[in-house]
């Protein structure tokens, strides 16, 4: 079958197909509602992402829908451009076509803003285990596991295997890492601490383990080591200089040095590996482009392939090396500065120009670790405490894709402030699968002991 909005509607015009409406391709998408295009855009999700506050979903301080925006709602305005939903699965770029699972679309022009997603460095069995953060339903399966680890040792008599299931490890310091630990401290401390009748919440115990040697990697010492000190009175152990060498149902196991150390931890998050998605793959093997070691494309100075000037490659996806050297970071500002580049050179063309290479303007790089808690780096300014954390929650909200979202969010943090709530912490799902009897220890539940 092939898919309809281009040729069969407006054959003079030139087609921009952009595969996946994150934030290169939306951003891209929307710097071409006046250009002289028809523009399709296809994401196997009917929603935009913001990914940033992600965390906040796993950790049930706001909901799925106050941080994804429809993308049909997003683009309805811009009467040039199509949304379609559907999965890419191949790319054709002698017959400038790609194939989705269920039919195939003709380009002039393709823009790939396909993204990345974990990486268990040759662990693919950790995944089940250890979840990573990247789409709404990684946010409620782990919002679901720590909420249900707080049930399951409600319920649990073993004191050795109580404490298991308050202790959480998050494997990586990056800024997710530190995001999640942050909020774990919040919730340990804060949020649950009337909930529980056996238990007290503020047992909990929450582990970092970085393979670095500090937190925030890529942060400058100085601001590092005052993350490290914002995390530690919260109260969250950090591993640096660790290794994860095995995830077990009940336990992770890290070497320092010579020394292995086994954690036992019912519930374990993986905030460390990111690699491109295997569109990067596709496109190496149908149009010879080089990939990188974490699979990302090897795009020119115009963000385009080798050989393929009519195929662009932007954000997480791309590997941009012009500028610095090495390649760009693998943030939502690289990914919508190009996105708005490559709109910019598609309308150049289209009139028999070109542009300058690509330049990403560093605006600065910012990382929250909880109330009055962040760090930042803008302009060669740094700073940390609460005028970064005010910063870190200015700059969320306005990147917040919709306005209605603007608000829903700004309300649910007012009232999360003031009253140390997380109103959205529901175990959703798999909680059958996920239920303390069958992933605990024992049969006999505190319950079933005191009748
Ligand atoms: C938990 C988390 C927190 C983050 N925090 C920050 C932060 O605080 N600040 C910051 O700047 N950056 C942050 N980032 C990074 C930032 O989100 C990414 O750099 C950015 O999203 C990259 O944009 P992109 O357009 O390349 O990819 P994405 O935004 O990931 O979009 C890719 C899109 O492609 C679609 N897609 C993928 N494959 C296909 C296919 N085969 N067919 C159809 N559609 C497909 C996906 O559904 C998705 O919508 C964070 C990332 C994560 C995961």
């Amino acid at each position: 079958m092939h898919v309809r909005p281009h040729e069969a509607v407006e054959p003079v015009l030139h087609r921009v197909v952009i595969v996946g409406g994150g934030f290169g391709g939306l951003y891209a998408a929307q710097a071409l509602k006046r250009a002289p295009v028809r523009v399709t855009v296809v994401d196997r999700r009917n929603f935009h992402l913001f990914q940033p506050l992600l965390y906040q979903v796993a950790t049930g301080g706001l909901s799925p829908g106050e941080i994804a925006s429809p993308l049909r709602g997003v683009l309805n305005r811009q009467s040039n451009t199509y949304v379609l939903l559907g999965e890419v699965t191949d790319i054709d770029p002698d017959m400038r076509r790609v194939r989705l699972s269920d039919g195939t679309l003709s380009y002039d022009t393709l823009i790939l803003a396909a993204g990345g997603q974990h990486h268990y460095f040759g662990n693919p069995q950790w995944e089940a285990l250890a979840p990573g953060l990247k789409t709404i339903e990684d946010a409620t399966e782990i919002r679901g596991r720590i909420f249900l680890a707080f049930e399951a040792a409600e319920r649990e008599p073993d004191p050795a295997v109580r404490r298991a299931w308050l202790t959480f490890v998050i494997v990586g310091a990056g800024p997710t890492g530190v995001e999640l630990a942050g909020a774990l401290s919040e919730i340990a401390n804060h949020t649950l601490k009337r909930d529980f009748r056996t238990i007290d919440s503020r047992e909990a115990r929450i582990v970092v383990i970085e393979g670095a040697d500090r937190v925030l990697p890529p942060y400058t010492a100085d601001l590092s080591a005052k993350a490290a000190a914002a995390l530690e009175r919260l109260g969250v152990q950090v591993r640096t200089g660790a290794l994860v060498t095995s995830i077990e149902p009940d336990a992770v196991t890290v070497r320092v040095g010579a020394n292995d150390e086994r954690i036992p931890a019912r519930t374990v998050v993986w905030a460390a590996g990111v690699q491109a998605s295997p569109l990067g793959r596709v496109l190496a093997d149908r149009a010879g482009a080089t990939l990188d070691r974490a699979g990302r494309v090897m795009v020119e100075a115009d963000c385009s392939i080798a050989g393929h000037p009519e195929i662009f490659v932007i954000g997480d996806l791309a590997c941009f090396t012009h500028q610095t050297g090495t390649p760009l970071p693998g943030v939502a500002p690289v990914a919508m500065q190009q996105g708005r580049y490559v709109a910019r050179l598609i309308q150049q063309r289209l009139v028999g120009g070109g542009a300058a290479p690509f330049r990403y303007r560093d605006k600065g790089s910012m990382a929250v670790i909880g109330r009055h808690a962040a760090v930042a780096d803008i302009a060669g300014l740094r700073f940390n405490g609460s005028l970064a954390w005010l910063t870190w929650l200015f700059v969320h909200l306005m990147y917040l894709v919709e306005f209605d979202n603007r608000l829903l969010v700004l309300t649910e943090w007012a009232w999360n402030y003031v009253t140390w709530n997380r109103g959205a912490r529901l175990i959703t799902g798999r909680t059958k699968e996920l239920s303390p009897r069958r992933r605990g220890d024992t049969e006999k539940t505190r319950d079933s002991e005191a009748r």
